[in-house]
């Protein structure tokens, strides 16, 4: 939302609002093995048999089960992706071009299946086959000029909402920063819960806490509004129910993938907040994942989201996690530098969580005094 200040016919300012049009994800299915529908889905979608679909896909799936129940057919391509380390604009470079030199034809679609690595992954490639140069020049807010390809993200694991967000997240040169735009969200998405059957617990409730900490930022944001709140308030219900509860472990995997898809529809209209921006700045000099830094940083974030921590360290708790510890305190005072500089780049973020004087409450020092408690 942003305020627009002119003169009325009496030359008093009058403001007005200038509210977001945001785009949502068109297509969803949702259901336990409606994973095995994704072959009548993209059936609809191929131009001609040379036109290929391609498939980005996770490699914990490599030569596993799941591998023959991708509807790969013509030429179609399946490209295997290691999520070891998250998505890079070069790494997007790298792959338009694969793509562009093995097929004259431009491809039908691009279909993402993994978590947050490769939905970003999917999105990114989707946007840079059509749209001139590097995924560098795409970091920020509304910068990419032509649509993308057909895009479909397939979520195996829960909790970043980067399924129905407008951005996808990459390390550029400069920044860990998304490509925000119209464009960006997928066309189709899969919602599988039986796909999130494998993942390891530490990454569950990583990933899972991702979505929690998206709520908190969101509900305690100032750019919060009525549409955020009723989607933030639901995550946090089902995140509550998945994290403290005992539930039966597929009705777990049912409301964690729930509760991913309305936390991010929750952060759509609003922002996240500080975990979040320095959580970009522990990644972007450590290479730490997004869900674990996401931790790292909110359970010292007491100050400023109390109920949160509170409740975040009895689902800790609750869930046997120890989170690693002494990562930032032997680190120069350049790399702690360079941490601030990223952190204090995303002004959104701070200005959601602290509101528009967000520079006279905050400053380097404070932030490195958190860092070197993690
Ligand atoms: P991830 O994609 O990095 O995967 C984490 C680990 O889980 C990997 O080792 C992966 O192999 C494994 N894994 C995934 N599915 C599995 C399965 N079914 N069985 C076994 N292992 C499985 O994790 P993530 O937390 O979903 O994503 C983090 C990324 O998402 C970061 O790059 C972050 O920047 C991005 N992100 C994007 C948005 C957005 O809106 N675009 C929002 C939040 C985070
Ligand atoms: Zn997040």
């Amino acid at each position: 939302m942003s305020l627009n200040k002119e003169l009325d016919f009496n030359n008093k300012i009058k403001t007005s609002v200038n509210y977001r049009n945001f785009p949502m994800v068109p297509r969803v299915i949702y259901g336990k093995g409606s994973f095995d529908q994704l072959g009548d889905i993209l059936l609809a979608k191929r131009k001609n048999a040379d036109a290929p679909v391609i498939f980005l896909v996770d490699d914990v799936f490599e030569g596993g089960e799941f591998e023959s129940r991708i509807p790969a057919i013509f030429n179609d391509l399946i490209l295997y992706v290691n999520s070891e380390e998250e998505p890079k604009t070069g790494q997007v470079d790298a792959l338009v071009s694969e793509i562009r030199d093995m097929f004259s034809e431009v491809p039908s679609g691009i279909v993402g299946i993994g978590g947050g690595t490769l939905l970003d992954l999917a999105k990114a490639v989707a946007i840079l086959y059509t749209n001139k140069g590097s995924a560098a020049n795409y970091q920020g807010w509304d910068l990419v000029q032509k649509p993308s390809l057909y895009h479909v993200g397939i979520p195996t694991i829960s909790g970043t909402g980067a399924e129905v967000s407008r951005t996808t997240v990459l390390m550029g040169p400069e920044m860990k920063l998304g490509i925000n735009s119209d464009y960006t969200t997928f066309d189709q998405v899969v919602l599988d819960p039986d796909l999130t059957r494998g993942v390891q617990k530490e990454q569950w409730f990583y990933t899972g806490m991702d979505c929690f900490i998206h709520c908190v930022e969101s509900l305690r944001g100032t750019y919060l509004n009525t549409f955020s709140q009723s989607y933030g308030e639901k995550a946090m219900d089902l995140c509550e129910e998945v994290f403290l509860n005992e539930l039966d472990p597929d009705e777990a995997r049912e409301k964690l993938m729930m509760a991913s898809w309305h936390g991010g529809m929750s952060i759509a209209y609003s922002q996240v907040g500080i975990a979040h921006a320095m959580s970009y700045g522990l990644s972007f000099v450590l290479g730490t994942r997004h869900g674990l830094g996401n931790c790292l940083v909110f359970q010292h974030l007491k100050d400023y989201y109390p109920e949160g921590v509170e409740l975040f360290e009895r689902m800790k708790k609750k869930n046997d996690i120890l989170l690693p510890e002494n990562l930032c305190s032997g680190l120069c005072e350049e790399d702690l530098d360079e941490m601030c500089r990223v952190s204090l780049g995303m002004t959104p973020l701070w200005e959601n969580a602290l509101g528009p004087h967000w520079r006279e409450q905050i400053n380097p020092d404070m932030l490195k005094e958190i860092y070197l408690k993690i």
